[in-house]
């Protein structure tokens, strides 16, 4: 029989955190969310508010918290450039002492907990594509680096408290995601492309669009947290999370024209600083380990972003 686990689930209520959420409550847990709202707003979860096995706390990871669970996701953190550069002191903060305070709890609790890493821990990578072994390429005073030394310190903090107090962690290094209920002022690409075609409004091209992502559709990433949490206790990771399938930035935005038949034109702007050249993930460990693999192409995968939009849009 299937025993209702009691799941806290920081940034529970930003994109990735409320499709976790569903899922979750899908799998008959009891489901806490907790977030502070600094990049999203309550909407994504207002409908579960009502669901019986789902509470939503208004908190910040970096106060220290106490509840009681037999498992954390600490997905906390702004994701978007433009949302953990807005307060680089306070994305740095969350990342580390949000961390701190969420491994003291899994401590106390002696559960298992994951850690939403990611692949700008590989910062402009020299290999491609990265493997866990990876050390990476990371500018550590660069506009990125609250973000990536953030997720960088964060995950040698797990570690140490994987080594030192025996918490059983799990960090998962996730590779560019996108999807349905991805806020339509995000700032990320997949987003901001679809809802500048469905506006008819030119497409941000940020540099020549010559380098390269690699996307993942929602519902697959979400599937890899949960494989990851229900190993046992000796597998930590890092393991990469993502779709290993590479495209440029211009393909992309080609592939949004078709698929909206936009008649949006191109307007290539200048390309932020220490922007990564090139990312695509080596998902042996996730397939070795995990059984896992996206089985989602980005064209499936972009349909059913632009159709979220669409209704959102009204367009
Ligand atoms: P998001 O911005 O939509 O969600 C993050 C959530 O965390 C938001 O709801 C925000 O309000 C909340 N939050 C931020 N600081 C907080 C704090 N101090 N206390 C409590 N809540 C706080 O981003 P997302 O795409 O859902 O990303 C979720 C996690 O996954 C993040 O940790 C991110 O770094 C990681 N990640 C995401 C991607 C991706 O492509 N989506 C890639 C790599 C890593
Ligand atoms: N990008 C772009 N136009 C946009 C938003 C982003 O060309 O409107 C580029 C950005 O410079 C980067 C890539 O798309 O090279 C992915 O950006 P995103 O913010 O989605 O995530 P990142 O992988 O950089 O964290």
């Amino acid at each position: 029989m299937h025993q209702r686990k009691r799941v806290l689930v920081t940034g529970g209520s930003g994109f990735l955190g409320s499709h976790l959420c569903r899922r979750l409550l899908k799998e008959n847990n009891d489901v806490l969310c907790v977030d502070n709202f600094f990049s999203s707003a309550r909407d994504n979860v207002l409908d579960l508010t009502s669901h019986p096995h789902f509470e939503l706390i208004r908190h910040d990871i970096t106060i220290p918290l106490q509840v009681e669970v037999d498992e954390i996701y600490n997905l906390a953190c702004p994701a978007s450039p433009i949302h953990y550069q807005y307060d680089p002191v306070q994305t740095i903060r969350t990342c580390v002492l949000g961390s701190a305070n969420m491994l003291e709890l899994a401590r106390r609790l002696r559960c298992k907990i994951f850690q939403a890493s990611t692949s700008e821990v590989y910062g402009d990578p020299e290999e491609n594509p990265q493997r866990e072994s990876y050390w990476g390429h990371v500018n550590p005073n660069g506009i990125r680096a609250c973000y990536d030394e953030g997720k960088r310190c964060a995950e040698a903090l797990f570690f140490s408290y994987w080594r030192e107090h025996h918490v059983p962690v799990k960090i998962g290094r996730i590779f560019n995601t996108y999807g349905p209920s991805m806020h339509p002022n995000d700032g990320r690409v997949v987003s901001n492309f679809i809802v500048q075609a469905l506006r008819q409004e030119p497409l941000t091209i940020y540099g020549e669009g010559s380098q390269t992502r690699s996307f993942c559709y929602v519902d697959d990433l979400i599937d890899c947290m949960i494989r990851f949490m229900a190993t046992d206790e000796s597998l930590t990771g890092p393991i990469n999370m993502g779709n290993p399938d590479e495209f440029t930035i211009l393909e992309l935005a080609q592939k949004v024209l078709q698929f909206t038949g936009s008649s949006s034109v191109i307007d290539y702007r200048p390309l932020p600083g220490d922007d990564p050249k090139q990312r695509r993930p080596d998902i042996s460990l996730a397939k070795q380990h995990l059984g896992w693999q996206p089985i989602i192409s980005l064209d499936e995968g972009l349909k059913k972003t632009i159709s979220y939009f669409q209704d959102m849009l009204g367009v």
